[in-house]
C-alpha cells in the first residue's frame, strides 16, 4: 500500500510522515496536558529532562544505570529488539530531533552535496563517539562495581550519569533551552547576573546546538548521518533487520532519482537490489516517491 501510495502520490506520503512525526511529538511531550509518564523508553532521542515527557530515552538510561553499575539489559533488548523488528525507522517516523532537522532543512532552498569520499568517511564519526560513550560509561561502571570509582566518578562530573546526553544537541534543545528561557524571565530584574552566572558547560552545550542546527539547515540529517550514537547504536542492531528495500531491476531504468533524493546518501543502486537494508537507511521511503517507474518496494516479511 505504501508503495502504491509513493509512486501514485508521493506529496501525500511525506505529508503522512510529517503528521506522524508530529502527532507523536505531541505524544511524547503530552505530560503538558495531563497524560500520566510510562515506562516506555525508546531508542531515539527523546529528551529525557523535560517535565512533560511521557516516554523515556533508552540511550540516556544506558548512561545512567552505567553510572549507578547496573547492568542496562532492558535499553539493551530494546534497541536489539527494535532494530531487529524495524532498522531505524523509527528515525524517520518517530524521533523528535529527526523532525527538526526535517524542518530546519527547508530553511535552504539547495542543500549542500557531501562528495562521496567525505561522506564514507565522516559516516564513521557516529560510530566513535558511540565508542568514546561506551568506553567512558562502561569504564565507570566497571569500576564502581570494583568498589575503587568513586573519585572517576567525581572527576567526571555531570558527563558521569551520561557523557553523551550530557552534550546532547536535542536535550539542550528541548530540555536546557526551554528552562533556561522560563528563569531568564524569572530573572528579568537581574537578567545581567543571571547570565554571567551560568557556568561554561551551559554556554558550551549552547554553541554545539546552534552549530548542529546550522549545520543541519544545510546538509539534510547531518545529525544523523554523522555523529547521532543513537543511531549508530540502532544502525548496528538493525544490521538484519527484517524490514527493506526492494528495487525491481526490471522497472529500474537506473536514473538515479531515488539516490537523489535520498537524505542519508544511500547508494541504492549499488546494493543487492532483492533486499536493500544499508545500516543507513532510515527508511523515510522518500526514494520510492522519487523513482518515476515505481521500482523500489518496502519488503515486510
Ligand atoms: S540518528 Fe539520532 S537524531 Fe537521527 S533520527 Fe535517529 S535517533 Fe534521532
Ligand atoms: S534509502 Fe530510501 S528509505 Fe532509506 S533513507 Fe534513503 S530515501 Fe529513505
Ligand atoms: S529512481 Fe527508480 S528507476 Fe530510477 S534508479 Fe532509482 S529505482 Fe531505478
Amino acid at each position: 500500500m505504501l508503495s502504491k501510495l509513493a509512486r501514485d502520490k508521493p506529496v501525500v506520503l511525506e505529508v503522512i510522515r510529517r503528521i506522524v512525526q508530529l502527532s507523536l511529538f505531541i505524544l511524547f511531550n503530552a505530560g503538558l496536558m495531563g497524560l500520566a509518564a510510562t515506562p516506555v523508553l525508546l531508542p531515539i532521542l527523546v529528551p529525557s529532562a523535560t517535565p512533560g515527557r511521557t516516554v523515556g530515552n533508552a540511550f540516556s538510561a544506558m548512561e545512567y544505570m552505567l553510572s549507578e553499575a547496573v547492568l542496562p539489559l532492558i535499553p539493551l533488548a530494546i534497541f536489539l529488539i527494535v532494530g531487529a523488528l524495524a532498522g531505524r525507522a523509527l528515525c524517520a517516523w518517530a524521533c523528535p530531533f529527526g523532525l527538526v532537522q526535517d524542518i530546519m532543512v527547508h530553511i535552504r532552498r539547495k542543500p549542500v552535496e557531501v562528495a562521496a569520499h567525505t561522506h564514507r568517511s565522516a559516516v564513521r564519526l557516529k560510530y566513535y563517539i558511540l565508542g568514546i560513550c561506551a568506553l567512558i560509561s562502561w569504564s565507570l561502571a566497571a569500576s564502581l562495581a570494583a568498589g575503587v570509582g568513586e573519585d572517576y566518578k567525581r572527576a567526571l562530573g555531570p558527563f558521569a550519569y551520561g557523557p553523551f546526553t550530557t552534550l546532547s544537541p536535542a536535550e539542550t534543545l528541548f530540555s536546557l533551552l526551554p528552562a533556561f528561557l522560563v528563569r531568564l524571565v524569572e530573572h528579568y530584574e537581574d537578567v545581567w547576573a543571571f547570565i554571567t552566572s551560568l557556568p561554561a558547560l551551559f554556554w558550551a552545550r549552547l554553541v554545539l546546538m546552534g552549530a548542529v542546527l546550522i549545520l543541519v539547515a544545510y546538509v539534510p540529517r547531518a545529525w544523523c548521518r554523522y555523529f547521532c550514537p543513537v543511531g549508530a547504536l540502532l544502525a548496528i542492531f538493525g544490521r538484519f533487520s527484517l524490514l527493506s528495500l526492494r528495487i525491481n531491476p526490471v522497472k529500474c531504468d537506473k536514473c538515479g532519482a531515488c539516490v537523489r533524493a535520498c537524505p542519508m546518501m544511500v547508494k541504492l543502486l549499488e546494493l543487492e537490489p532483492e533486499k536493500i537494508s544499508d545500516p543507513e537507511c532510515i527508511f523515510c521511503l522518500r526514494c520510492l516517491a522519487a523513482c518515476p517507474n515505481g521500482a523500489i518496494k518496502l519488503r515486510i516479511p
